[in-house]
């Protein structure tokens, strides 16, 4: 039997403090008009079940956004560092891979909305791309 993963995570300014315990998908990179804006380039994110995320310091600096009619993303309300996309009525919750320690091992899977790229970057030759979300 293999231990099963623990990993901690931190925003920039160490208000908040979280860990996920057990298995975590790879990076997805999203292309989409959103995430540039909220990122300020593109976004990519692991994911986890919600049951899997426990916050294990400072909850109450998580600031909640509704970005559009399905989804939800935070940030910490004190340092802006990207944390979560929810999407309403799943049990799965996307977060930004850069909060763990290194090395994450996550790797990187799709990229996708590659559609509505920015102009300002290239796509790496070898991603796997979809041109929306499927
Ligand atoms: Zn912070
Ligand atoms: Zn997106």
């Amino acid at each position: 039997m293999t231990a099963t993963p623990i990993r901690h995570g931190r925003c920039l300014c160490g208000a908040v403090e979280l860990i996920v315990t057990g298995p975590m998908r790879e990076v997805v990179a999203c292309h989409c008009k959103q995430c540039r804006q909220w990122t300020g380039y593109y976004w990519g994110a692991t994911a986890c079940p919600d049951d899997s995320l426990a916050v294990t310091k400072g909850e109450d600096r998580i600031v909640w956004y509704r970005s559009s009619e399905t989804a939800r993303r935070a940030f910490c309300g004190a340092c802006g560092s990207h944390l979560f996309w929810k999407m309403d009525g799943t049990s799965q919750i996307s977060m930004s891979p850069g909060l763990f320690e290194d090395p994450t091992g996550f790797g990187i899977g799709r990229h996708i909305f590659c559609a509505d790229k920015g102009d300002y970057y290239e796509l790496p030759e070898d991603a796997e791309q979809v041109a929306k979300y499927t």
